[in-house]
């Protein structure tokens, strides 16, 4: 019984994260431009037709439309199906992570939540990052916003401790903050001062401000470590693919490798550390 409901709830949740994705998407092409996310209603943006609610089901619609639009067979971008399917994926994988070891209790919920909350403005960041080099405030600064209300929740309710290590819920929050702001803004400092150029965005250190306050302190430098690693493979990739040139300044966003980082820790951070200080001998 108890299975057989989790795997409904399981089934739920990617389908519920599909649907959000896809909303995200709108959010992803119409907001830096300014536009309404509400009104007009989806339509093809060559033919201007309405898209009708059966065209409009995240991933499968773009299966049966064989990536057409219906009325004048213009390409749909794969990319929106795609994003849906991540949606699906990530909130299907904290559903799994949160609820079997937590149960049904306040606790998970909340944790639920604010998993797929910050999974949906990861998303967006991630995606207006790629497209426009920037990072919208009601990401970064939701991040923060949402640190703080979980951890003021979280130490109202329980006291139960999820990969804060050691740290009460609220000081976590708050050192996280403090060392993911400053530490990037220090990065950003220096750098700007060695290259002589803006090294990294004002929106970088704010997204890092963010995931201090949800994750906390050792978060930060776990994210800090992984999204450089990430930057440092991704860019090679691209010298080999010979997009990049070496040694020239193209500018590429940060912020997709911040948010994969973070990804990393949501679910296998605790383990990653844990794994890495027994191996230079540091607990175990
Ligand atoms: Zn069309």
């Amino acid at each position: 019984m108890y299975e057989k409901l989790i795997f409904i709830l399981a089934c739920a949740s990617f389908s519920f994260g599909a649907a959000i994705a896809s909303f995200l998407n709108v959010v992803i092409y119409r907001v830096p431009i300014g536009g309404s996310i509400v009104s007009p209603p989806s339509h093809c943006p060559k033919c201007d037709s309405p898209i009708k609610w059966w065209q409009n089901i995240p991933i499968l619609s773009y299966l049966l439309l064989m990536g057409k639009c219906a009325n004048c067979k213009e390409r749909i971008s794969p990319r929106y199906p795609f994003v849906e399917f991540i949606g699906g994926v990530l909130f299907l994988a904290s559903f799994m992570y949160i609820v079997p070891s937590y149960g049904f209790t306040l606790f998970s919920l909340l944790t639920l939540s604010l998993y797929w909350i910050w999974i949906s403005l990861m998303i967006v960041g991630t995606f207006i990052d790629f497209d426009h080099k920037l990072l919208p405030d009601f990401v970064t600064v939701g991040g923060m916003i949402l640190g703080f209300i979980y951890s003021v929740a979280i130490v109202l309710i329980t006291k139960v401790n999820l990969s804060t290590w050691y740290l009460e819920p609220f000081w976590n929050s708050i050192l996280g903050l403090v060392v993911g702001f400053g530490l990037l803004w220090l990065v950003r400092f220096i750098g700007t001062k060695a290259f002589k150029r803006e090294a990294l965005g004002m929106g970088d250190v704010f997204l890092m401000g963010g995931i201090g306050s949800i994750f906390g302190p050792v978060a930060v430098l776990f994210t800090l470590v992984f999204s450089s690693f990430l930057g440092a493979v991704f860019g090679l990739v691209g010298v080999f693919l010979g997009s990049k040139r070496i040694g020239s300044f193209a500018e590429i966003p940060y912020g997709p490798y911040i948010c994969g980082a973070c990804l990393l820790w949501m679910f296998k951070g605790p383990e990653i550390c844990s794994w890495y200080l027994s191996l230079i001998g540091i607990g175990g």
